[in-house]
Formats: C-alpha cells, sequence, structure tokens
C-alpha cells in the first residue's frame, strides 16, 4: 500500500511511525524543509494538560501523556532509546467570581474521565503556591500526577524527531520536497506532484502540513478553515525560583511556567483584539505586548517578577482552527482516501501520539482501532456541528 503523508511535523511524524511499526505500512513523507525551520513543532511551548472541557480533548491527551511517560521503550531504535525531559508539576488555572462556574464545570468533566484534579480555594492556592498573589481570585484547579493523568511540559522537538527516527528505522522515507498537486481520479487521488517534479503513486493520502494544510486541503477541493496564527513566547529570568511552580494560566490570557535553570520561565499571553491576523511574519515577535501587557499581569500575579529581564524570545503558528478551535482529523468530505490531521490551534504537540495512531488506523485498516476519533471528524464543518473547546490558551 502506498501512503504518502503531506508535513513531517509532529503530526506527519507519529502517523508515520504507527504505519511502519504496527500496520506494515512504510509510507512517503513529505517534507518541505529538513531543518524544520518555521514547524510549530519546532517552536512551541510543548506542554501537555487534562485540563480540557470536551472529552475527546481530555482522552486525546491523557492517551498521549501514557505514550510520553514511555516514549523511550515505544519509539527506541536498536540500543536508542529516545527521551523528551518530560515534568509533570501540573497546570493551574486561576479562576475570578466571574469564571468559578465554568471551573467547576470542566472539573466535574475532567474527573468523570479520570483525571486527578485538584480543586483549590483560596486558602488552598495561599497554602502551596505561597508566592502567588490572590487578588481577584477565588478558585483554582491543579492537575496531578496519577497512574492515567499529568500534566506538565516536555522536549517537543525531540519528540517529533524520536517519532521520524523511528518511522524511518521501521521503513518509513522521508523525502525533502513540497506536495504541490495531486493527481486526481474523480473523489480518489492516485498520486502526489511534487515541487521537484516527482509524482508519487497514492492509494492514501495523509495532510498533516500543519499551519500550511489549507492550500493542500485546497488541491483536493476541499476548504479546510486552518490559518497561521503568529504566537510569541518570551525567555525571562525573575530573581528567584518559585517552589513547585506549576504551568500558571491566569484569567487575562497570561500565562507562564519554569524552563531549565532556576528562575527562569518561559511566557506569552495571546494576541491584542483584534490583531490576531493571518501569516504575519515569525520575525515579528510583539515586544509591545510583553512590556504593556504581559509584564504588567506577570508582576500583578507574582510580586517577584517585578524585577525580571527578558532574554530571549521567538515566535511559532498556531494552526488555528478558525471555526472550532479543534483539530481536524479523518476523511477529507469529498475524497475517498485523503485523511487530514490539521488544526490544533495549539494543542497539537500534546495529542500527537494518540492522533498519528488513530490516523495510522483509519489509513492501514479503514476505521480507529483504539480510541474513536470521530468527534474530530471534518463532517462537522459540512454539517455545522461545531466541537467547542472552552480552554483554548
Ligand atoms: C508558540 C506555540 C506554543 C505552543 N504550545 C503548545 C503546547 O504547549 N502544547 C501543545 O500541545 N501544542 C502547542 N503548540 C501547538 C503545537 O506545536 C502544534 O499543534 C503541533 O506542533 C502541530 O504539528 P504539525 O505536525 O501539525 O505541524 P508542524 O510542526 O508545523 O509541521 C508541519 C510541517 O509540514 C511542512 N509542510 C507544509 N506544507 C508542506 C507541503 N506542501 N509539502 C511538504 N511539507 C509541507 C512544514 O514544513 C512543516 O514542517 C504550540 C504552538 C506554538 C506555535
Amino acid at each position: 500500500m502506498h501512503v504518502v503523508i503531506i508535513g513531517g511535523g509532529v503530526m506527519g511524524a507519529a502517523t508515520a511511525s504507527f504505519l511502519a511499526r504496527h500496520h506494515g505500512v512504510a509510507p512517503l513523507v513529505l517534507e518541505r524543509d529538513a531543518a524544520y525551520r518555521r514547524a510549530s513543532s519546532a517552536l512551541s511551548a510543548s506542554a501537555i494538560r487534562q485540563q480540557f472541557s470536551t472529552a475527546i480533548n481530555i482522552r486525546l491527551s491523557q492517551e498521549s501523556l501514557l505514550f510520553y511517560r514511555q516514549i523511550g521503550d515505544a519509539l527506541a531504535v536498536g540500543d536508542e532509546r529516545p527521551g523528551i525531559a518530560l515534568e509533570e508539576p501540573g497546570y493551574l488555572y486561576l479562576a475570578t467570581e466571574g469564571g468559578a462556574p465554568v471551573l467547576r464545570e470542566n472539573h466535574a468533566l475532567q474527573t468523570a474521565h479520570g483525571a486527578r484534579v485538584a480543586l483549590l480555594d483560596r486558602e488552598g492556592l495561599a497554602a502551596r503556591f505561597p508566592w502567588l498573589a490572590l487578588d481577584g481570585i477565588v478558585l483554582g484547579s491543579l492537575g496531578e500526577r496519577s497512574p492515567t493523568s499529568g500534566e506538565g511540559w516536555f522536549d517537543g522537538y525531540r519528540a517529533l524527531r524520536a517519532f521520524r527516527d523511528h518511522a524511518q528505522a521501521h521503513g518509513a522515507r522521508f523525502v525533502e520536497d513540497e506536495g504541490t498537486g495531486l493527481v486526481r481520479e474523480g473523489a480518489r487521488v492516485t498520486g502526489v506532484r511534487t515541487a521537484s517534479g516527482a509524482v508519487h503513486p497514492a492509494d492514501a493520502v495523509v495532510i498533516a502540513a500543519g499551519a500550511w494544510s489549507a492550500p493542500v486541503a485546497a488541491l483536493a477541493g476541499f476548504d479546510l478553515p486552518v490559518r497561521a496564527r503568529k504566537r510569541d513566547v518570551f525567555v525571562v529570568e525573575g530573581p528567584a525560583p518559585l517552589p513547585h511552580c506549576p504551568l500558571v494560566i491566569d484569567p487575562s490570557g497570561l500565562w507562564f511556567r519554569p524552563e531549565g535553570a532556576p528562575g527562569r520561565f518561559l511566557c506569552g499571553a495571546p494576541p491584542a483584539p483584534g490583531m490576531d491576523h493571518d501569516d504575519v511574519p515569525l520575525e515579528q515577535v510583539d515586544h509591545a505586548r510583553f512590556t504593556d501587557f504581559i509584564w504588567p499581569r506577570m508582576a500583578e500575579r507574582v510580586p517577584a517578577f517585578d524585577a525580571l529581564r527578558v532574554t530571549g524570545a521567538w515566535a511559532g503558528y498556531y494552526e488555528y482552527n478558525t471555526v472550532d478551535q479543534n483539530g481536524l482529523v479523518g476523511w477529507l468530505p469529498g475524497t475517498e482516501n485523503v485523511a487530514v490531521a490539521a488544526g490544533f490551534s495549539g494543542h497539537g504537540l500534546q495529542q500527537a501520539p494518540a492522533v498519528g495512531r488513530g490516523v495510522a488506523e483509519l489509513v492501514a485498516t479503514g476505521r480507529y482501532q483504539t480510541l474513536d476519533l470521530s468527534p474530530l471528524g471534518v463532517e462537522r464543518l459540512v454539517e455545522g456541528r461545531p466541537l467547542r473547546e472552552r480552554n483554548i490558551i
């Protein structure tokens, strides 16, 4: 069976790894930049959580966490056991009076699905995180480690490389080339044309082109609502480490988490209202947003951050699903053999193992064998059934 995957980021590489190892199908992966300079998988904050508001996102992150915990075994190549430096100090969502009911509702859903999440009142928050200033905060929810759940962060680029190396060791071919055309026979695609002039035969095609998936889907006649939306990440150094610091989500949208050396943090926030445009060049990190919005809120929430300094910054694209900010996974409507895995809107790295496994099952066997990913099916766009996720960062 000839499978061509367009895009060799974490989604394409994970799909290739599962196809090659578990289904005996060695795919061809077209990746136009083997250095991954603009790939989201190389520019991510690489965090993982179960604090979502939809069952499918909770399950996807739970199953992917279990995979990432034992990635050294799962993706070993000979004696080489890949590591991704997974840490699990949790996510801490903070809520004002107005946001507390939603936090409680989400908490009920998360715990019903086996995620261990603690609700903390002001006293509980003050006892566990004495460095937090709780002005305006009435409630927090903290993801805790258990055999079936856990939250934190890891090295996303290493996860991508581990999938890629594993896929190649099991016969997948990664070719540095751009998919530019599809050979179509009605609703069937029989080949993929590339920028170099090659035509690769295909029994099935997987679109895993991240923020650039819409132009590829357009080649198959489908208007995929996925756009490249820039997100900035700032590296800061504070005067001191914050003991047991999780990834903190402030009601303002600000987030921060420790990174590497003690006292170093990553932080960010969504763009200012009205400023979230498509295809803003990655070179244009919005430093004014840091000065005007992020830093003041960080210092409000953690007074010690008053004295921080910025030591670095970068930007990457969310592959942003403009309809409902959730992954679009499955067969592309109007086609017989073109699948897609795109549109994860800021939570793709943490879902890649379970999504890659599911897409491999769908392509190789015609249906999902383990976790049913049909809630993320692309038909929901055509049928006007958006899958709303409240917890988008
Ligand atoms: C700043 C930032 C923070 C994030 N934080 C998190 C987080 O905390 N947790 C989380 O889970 N996720 C996070 N994400 C999202 C996560 O990084 C993405 O969801 C994930 O990496 C998407 O993987 P992908 O393989 O679909 O896309 P990519 O990694 O972008 O890979 C797509 C690849 O397709 C290639 N390509 C495109 N078009 C073609 C073509 N026509 N032919 C050949 N190749 C092509 C590109 O070169 C690219 O390498 C974040 C993203 C950003 C930018």
